[in-house]
């Protein structure tokens, strides 16, 4: 067994923001823990055609590392390369352990110390966990009826099989959310045939997006004209929550009106422009930015199904749709997401006392600041239950995590105490004050069916307010609603 002052699970964005807060707080005495043979996280893993990040690049990145991005939202190789360039700027490979994957963490009350178990057998002995396995880290595929007897390729979009040519063949897609949007234009050009499965519709919004000059890459590399940028890039989407927030005071009617416009320009066949109107409010679900996915709807070889016309079963050679068409197919492409909700740690929680935190989340995942939970002492949750954030960067709550976290390590350590625990009654009145703001939002009354929502109804992915009040919030660490032992 080995052992670290703190255990890092998770590699991407959460887990080297970590790493780097304990370097600089010169608790250098860490390991990253990631499955992978890889490390990165989201960036590293989806490569499939046309990702691309939907916040501007300036603003979705470390606050403190800024990158000579090419364009305004950058591409999944550019990411790819930004997530390189900080791995590699604070040496995070020679501290961390492939090939890991995290089965089951457990509590140990007598030595106050948690015991990480890998599935290969490794066992890690730590005084503090920070879990950052990502809130879209682990892909779902529904139980379509039939699915395992396909005799094609088929792969989810988080594990894009770039060894297969899809150019002429015959393929489908399944589900029509961010990453959808993005591969549809994208392969709709080469494919012979491209069969969408729709369930609902999103809102799509214009892109805007923006290829650098080089005299704009120049200036840019000024950190101040950087930090300007960035900060009026978060100010501009921060006043985007009013419209999440305050939709009932009709503030939606803002973008759900040239979001119906873009539809109107790029779609003519009125058939198609009633297939892709959504019946819910603006914002209910993630809305998408893109210019080419409906001109990608109008190609003549891309049909788009929508849930009247959805799929009855998977069959050994393609779909058959409940309106009774069979679809011969070489390809299905599942992107159906992932579990934001209820499954969020993927594995076995263990706590005080012998807790489970599957018990413990069986009405719903929740968790003080989406980070602590009282019988878990020292754990600490990145992109926690209602950290998520429709409207700006993720990366922007996992650094105001962060500075909770460190804090919380800093105080044990000062005190010379073994473990840092938030009490009951903190995490309840947090939790019910979250939930109590969330009757508010667009995602609760907006009409739809969100992957936002846990299996009991509740939304759990979303943070229903503003950032900047979640940035202050981690920056005020309040002592006594803390257990110190
Ligand atoms: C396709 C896609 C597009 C996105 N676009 C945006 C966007 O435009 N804007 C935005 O703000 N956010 C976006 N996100 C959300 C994105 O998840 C966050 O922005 C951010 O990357 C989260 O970083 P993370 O480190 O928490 O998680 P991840 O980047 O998912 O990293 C988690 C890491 O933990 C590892 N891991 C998981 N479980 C285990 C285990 N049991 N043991 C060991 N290791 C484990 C994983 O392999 C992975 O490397 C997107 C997500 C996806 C999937």
């Amino acid at each position: 067994m080995k052992t670290f002052n703190t255990i890092i699970i998770g590699s991407g964005f959460g887990g080297q923001s970590a790493a780097i807060n304990l370097i600089k707080k010169g608790n250098e005495d860490f390991v990253i823990l990631e499955r992978r043979d890889f490390m990165g996280g989201t960036w590293c893993q989806n490569t499939y055609p046309g990702a691309a990040v939907d916040v501007q690049s300036p603003l979705y990145s470390i606050s403190h590392e800024p990158y000579d991005w090419s364009q305004m939202f950058a591409n999944q190789a550019e990411l790819n390369e930004y997530t390189e360039h900080v791995i590699t700027k604070y040496n995070l490979r020679a501290r961390t352990q492939n090939n890991c994957n995290v089965a089951k963490i457990e509590w140990h009350d007598d030595i106050s110390r948690w015991h990480v178990h890998c599935e290969d057998g490794r066992v890690f002995e730590g005084q503090f966990v920070i879990n950052a396995s990502g809130p879209l880290s682990t892909p779902v595929i529904p139980n379509f009826k039939g699915r395992d007897t396909f005799k094609g390729k088929s792969f989810h979009t988080n594990d894009w099989d770039h060894s297969y040519d899809y150019k002429g063949k015959k393929v489908a897609i399944i589900g029509s959310g961010a990453s959808a949007a993005q591969i549809i234009p994208e392969i709709a050009k080469d494919v012979g045939e491209l069969h969408v499965f729709q369930r609902t519709p999103h809102w799509v919004m214009p892109r805007h997006d923006y290829k650098f000059k080089g005299w704009q890459r120049a200036l840019l590399r000024n950190k101040y004209v950087y930090k300007l940028l960035r900060w009026s890039i978060y100010w501009g989407l921060e006043t985007r929550i009013l419209g999440f927030k305050y939709s009932k005071a009709g503030l939606y009617r803002l973008a759900q009106k040239p979001a119906k416009e873009h539809i109107k320009k790029q779609i003519a066949d009125p058939v198609l422009r009633e297939k892709v109107t959504p019946d819910y409010t603006i914002g209910c679900k993630r809305i998408i930015l893109s210019d080419t996915l409906y001109p990608a709807y109008c190609r003549d070889n891309v049909h788009l199904h929508s849930k009247d016309d959805g799929i009855a079963e998977i069959t050994e050679t393609g779909i058959n749709t409940t309106h009774g068409e069979k679809l011969d197919l070489d390809l299905i492409i599942y992107s159906t997401g992932y579990d934001a909700t209820d499954g969020v740690i993927s594995y076995p929680v263990i706590g005080r006392g012998e807790k489970k935190l599957a018990d413990v989340w069986e009405d719903y995942p929740r968790a003080y600041l989406g980070t602590v939970i009282p019988d878990f002492p020292n754990l600490f949750i990145v992109t926690g239950p209602n950290t998520g954030i429709g409207h700006t960067s993720a990366i922007f709550i996992i650094e105001a995590q962060m500075n909770y976290i460190m804090e919380a390590i800093h105080r044990v350590r000062s005190i010379h105490a073994r473990s840092v625990e938030i009490s009951p009654e903190a995490e309840e009145s947090y939790t019910n004050h979250i939930h109590s703001e969330m009757k508010k939002t667009v995602w609760e009354h907006g009409g739809c069916n969100s992957w936002y929502k846990s299996k009991s109804g509740k939304v759990i992915a979303m943070f229903p307010g503003f950032s900047w009040t979640y940035w202050l919030w981690t920056k005020n660490f309040r002592r006594a609603d803390h257990r110190f032992r």
